[in-house]
């Protein structure tokens, strides 16, 4: 399903914000700034203004399309996907690298298991330096 699908399933209006919002998220498969996304939209339309850009993001967060990463203040996005991706992220570049691994649906077992907790949702986060910057050095 296209986003305008997405939208207009659950009576939501298709906007040129909402659409171009969606189109650089997909595009870009990993974690934007909302800095970053003003700039790519305005890439292909500098007439959408920031604010149009920010509701479409809550938008998509409320309708859970879109994981909304908080890094201290600043806050990125990307499409949602499945829990069972480990972020790890340069400290350098600040480019966030996504590692498929069992381990989450391990310990999301193990927490449910072992402390009767049961897990919604779980963003393991690891911080280190990524191959490019580590071979700059
Ligand atoms: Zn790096
Ligand atoms: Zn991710």
């Amino acid at each position: 399903m296209s986003i305008d699908e997405v939208l207009r399933a659950q009576d939501f209006r298709v906007t040129r914000a909402r659409t171009l919002v969606w189109q650089v998220l997909d595009e870009a498969q990993s974690h934007l700034s909302a800095a970053d996304i003003l700039q790519r939209v305005h890439d292909h339309d500098e007439s959408i203004n920031s604010s149009s850009v920010y509701r479409a993001l809550s938008l998509f967060s409320e309708l859970e399309l879109v994981r909304e990463t908080r890094q201290g203040e600043l806050s990125t996005w990307e499409p949602a996907h499945d829990d069972a991706v480990i972020h790890l992220r340069c400290e350098l570049c600040d480019t966030t690298i996504h590692f498929d691994a069992p381990t989450v649906n391990n310990l999301r077992k193990q927490v449910g298991n072992i402390t009767n907790f049961t897990p919604t949702s779980i963003d393991v986060r690891i911080s280190g330096v990524c191959q490019s910057c580590s071979s700059a050095t």
